[in-house]
């Protein structure tokens, strides 16, 4: 399914709770507001089976935080029954350790884990917790397994070098993620631009490799693989090939925008949905 800027949507990001374990400032939720009632099993397979029928057979899981959904392993199996062909999650890592393998054996192939920080402060996670999931995740058989960094500037900027060990150290790729201007965090004060560190990986990297989705550049150091994710770049939108669903079964056709949401009643609802869809940063 094309939508009016001719990308094909094939990938389908769907929230599965608004609830989580940690309460990040930064946080964007997934661009929704307010506490809306969570969807249920059966209302998910509904949006997800119609989405896979339409091609959107990238499917990624994420909250609030998946993993305290207790029928998370449950959801991954049916979204594997939908047809899916390729299943990922962002996760904060806390529950990680406990539900790699069964998260694996369910049919998930592929694990974000958001962390930020190696000294934890504000960001509030023990990195040896979230350590003990990537490497569980790594043992599992995920690969590979991406470390999501929000880099703010005067809360990590500095820690980003000391992440790109940490990456090393667990065998995992890391993503470092622009600020977007939505959570409780002060955006002016702290977004920090990637252009700085995007110059020096240029020039340190054995290679660069610019993917499909939203033209991310991914720098290979040799040891470890770094991805920078610019939503403020020029051809972010551009090139965005993703339809969301929130956490109450609305689709939702740009993360930055909440009027165009598109209420699921069918097969019919995701062409509308992508038909929606329009270029937000130009
Ligand atoms: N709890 C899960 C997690 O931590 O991955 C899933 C939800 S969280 C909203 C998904 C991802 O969004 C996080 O890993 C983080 O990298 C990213 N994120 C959250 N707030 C952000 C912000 N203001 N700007 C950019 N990325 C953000």
């Amino acid at each position: 399914m094309k939508c009016r800027q001719g990308n094909t949507i094939d990938h389908l990001r769907i929230s599965v709770t608004q609830d989580c374990n940690l309460s990040c400032p930064y946080c964007h939720r997934e661009g929704e507001e307010g506490d809306q009632k969570e969807m249920s099993f059966d209302e998910i397979r509904r949006i997800v089976k119609a989405a896979t029928d339409s091609g959107m057979k990238k499917i990624k899981i994420t909250g609030g935080e998946p993993l305290i959904r207790k029928d998370i392993v449950e959801i991954v199996k049916m979204i594997k029954k939908c047809g899916a062909e390729e299943i990922s999650m962002t996760t904060n890592g806390t529950l990680l350790w406990k539900y790699a393998n069964e998260l694996k054996n369910a049919g998930l192939d592929r694990v974000n884990v958001g962390c930020d920080s190696v000294t934890s402060g504000m960001l509030q996670k023990s990195l040896q917790h979230v350590k003990k999931g990537l490497l569980a995740a790594k043992t599992a058989g995920f690969d590979p397994v991406k470390i999501n960094m929000v880099v703010m500037k005067d809360i990590n900027h500095h820690e980003i070098p000391a992440m790109i060990e940490v990456a090393k150290e667990t065998g995992c790729m890391l993503q470092l993620i622009e600020l977007i201007e939505i959570g409780q965090l002060d955006y002016e004060k702290h977004y920090f631009s990637l252009d700085g560190i995007e110059e020096e990986l240029s020039r340190k990297a054995q290679a660069v490799n610019v993917r499909n989705m939203q033209n991310r550049k991914q720098f290979n150091l040799g040891e470890v693989t770094v991805e920078l994710v610019r939503p403020s770049n020029m051809h972010f939108c551009a090139a965005c090939n993703k339809m969301r669903v929130t956490s109450n079964g609305k689709l939702k056709p740009c993360f930055m925008r909440d009027d165009n949401l598109v209420e699921f009643k069918d097969i019919n609802s995701i062409k509308k949905a992508v038909e929606a869809k329009e270029v937000y940063y130009d």
